[in-house]
């Protein structure tokens, strides 16, 4: 089913180097490096229509900063420069207090060039903690749409709560993004999208919504897809008004790919290659990230970790990236075999290590691991056998195993997971032995269900009904669409699991479905309400 197990540590990912080196020249005539732009920057461009038409977002908060986002787009639909002239453009940019801009704390310029789309990522220091701002830019004589943000409290402050909404897998094709009018309306410090932002696919007719194009692989291909997705009126509104913590699943690039493995037979780790630095440079250019992300070739470096205060640290992870390719295929199957190979993994040995010493660290009172596939190794299968997704953490069993009891040995303080990819909410006592049902809870798994993705939802699963039923850790799952709220105090972790019942037309109503929470020290989800 796969293509053969490629070297996975060389910088030339086991391609002859110099093959590769030419092999990517040749797919890119855009210069990939940061360094210096060429040309003479236009100080007063004019645009041949509004060049703000993709909104303006914030991210990766810190106590003293934030990255403000935009790029410019005369005609973001446009395959390849958006409507905007190949030259470099300087963009002003202002911070104020107040959103009438009558108290403007900081303000500056950037270059937006042609090499990253004209994206703009100012990264704002300074800044007082815990705090709202609000900010805007100038190019030429156009002003852009006022965006919202908010500062992490300081490091050393235990904030005497925190909001936040996480969401995942938003197919445009599907439906409607209607969780999101919703999702403004809550008082969140973040939101914080778990992947599968778009999807890669061709445009197929009769949906609700189509992609523009066959499936996407160069950079402007890319490009021109996230376009369309943001200009979404209710998903580009989210990111104006809340700074959001992203990271990518497998659809940002290519479905169920692990590391330079491809879903398909027959594709040559170099054009997989060339192909993942189109799609992380596209990522990188429409989203929020601070530089540290800043894509290095075909590798982008996503994990990172989000502190606020001493109530929460987030580890943002990417399962993706480093791991090693799917047991036997990515399908359902039987846990033997490879699914115990010590050398399999999830984040790579870099990324595990990284978390497991951040996690030390922490005196955080919630350890949150914001991630893309599901952690609680859920038996899928029936009177024929045990069944269970190689794609997600229990087809990398020893990864999982240790992680779990790492948390459990290092005394990990109330480790909570967040996870997507799904398309359904579960809700998982995530146990150190998950065959003996006298074994210790270790933590607690939030499975968020989708945006969009797999349509309108609400349906009865017989596959899931008795999934649910025959995993005694499982202690709710919903197959609506929508989003996930959580609020957190230093006793109590409450999640809010809200629901959209369609998405095939605009504008649904929110119901919450049902309400879970931790005891701060007491692994494992407690029922509150559910309707
Ligand atoms: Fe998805
Ligand atoms: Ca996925």
């Amino acid at each position: 089913m796969r293509v053969t197990n490629y070297s996975k540590k060389s910088a030339s990912y086991g391609v002859p180097r110099r093959q590769f080196l030419n092999y990517m020249a040749m797919v890119s005539a855009i210069p990939f490096s940061s360094g210096h732009l060429l040309g003479k920057v236009n100080t007063s461009p004019k645009f041949s229509a509004y060049p703000f038409s993709l909104g303006v977002a914030s991210g990766d908060p810190e106590p003293d900063g934030v990255v403000i986002w935009t790029k410019l787009a005369s005609d973001p639909l446009e395959l390849g420069g958006n409507g905007i002239d190949p030259e470099p453009i300087l963009v002003k940019w202002e911070v104020s207090e107040d959103e009438a801009f009558t108290k403007v704390v900081q303000q500056g310029s950037e270059v937006a060039g042609p090499q990253l789309g004209h994206s703009v990522h100012v990264e704002l220091s300074g800044l007082d903690s815990h705090r709202w701002y609000f900010f805007r830019f100038h190019a030429g004589s156009e002003v852009s749409p006022v965006g919202r943000t908010r500062t992490a409290p300081a490091m050393n402050v235990m904030p005497e709560k925190m909001k936040f909404a996480f969401t995942s897998c938003q197919h445009l094709e599907s439906g409607y993004f209607n969780g999101y009018p919703h999702m403004q309306k809550e008082d969140l410090d973040i939101v914080i999208h778990l992947g599968d932002y778009i999807y890669e696919y061709a445009g197929i007719d009769k949906r609700v919504r189509k992609h523009i194009g066959k499936e996407i692989e160069s950079l402007d291909e890319y490009r021109q897809r996230y376009s369309q997705y943001r200009l979404d009126e209710d998903l580009q509104e989210a990111h104006r008004v809340f700074p959001w913590l992203v990271t990518w699943d497998d659809h940002e690039f290519d479905n169920n790919y692990a590391n330079l493995i491809s879903e398909e037979e027959g594709i040559s780790p170099e054009a997989f290659l060339a192909r993942r630095m189109n799609a992380y440079q596209a990522y990188y250019e429409y989203m929020p990230l601070r530089k540290r992300s800043f894509p290095q070739g075909p590798d982008m470096k996503l994990y990172r970790k989000c502190r606020y205060g001493r109530l929460a640290n987030f580890f943002v992870l990417d399962t993706r990236q480093y791991r090693t390719d799917q047991p036997n295929g990515d399908r359902q199957k039987p846990m033997t075999g490879k699914v115990f190979d010590p050398s399999a993994t999830m984040l790579g040995r870099e990324q595990e290590n990284w978390l497991m010493s951040g996690m030390l660290k922490s005196d955080a009172t919630w350890n949150v691991l914001a991630q893309q596939v599901m952690m609680a190794a859920l038996n899928r299968g029936d009177e024929k056998g045990e069944r269970y997704s190689m794609d997600q953490w229990p087809g990398y069993e020893i990864s999982r195993r240790r992680l779990l009891r790492f948390f459990h040995e290092r005394k990990i303080a109330n480790p909570v997971v967040l996870t997507g990819d799904i398309h359904l909410n579960w809700v998982n006592d995530l146990q150190l032995d998950f065959k003996d049902p006298k074994s210790p809870l270790v933590g607690t798994e939030w499975v968020g269900t989708s945006m969009s993705s797999a349509g309108d939802g609400g349906n009865f699963i017989p596959e899931y009904e008795r999934a649910a039923k025959q995993n005694d850790f499982v202690k709710w799952y919903n197959s609506n669409r929508g989003y996930v709220s959580c609020e957190l105090t230093k006793d109590h972790w409450k999640t809010y699991f809200r629901a959209t019942p369609y998405v095939t037309r605009k504008g649904a109503p929110i119901e919450t479905k049902a309400v879970f929470m931790i005891e701060e020290g007491r692994p494992g989800a407690q029922l509150v309400s559910k309707v």
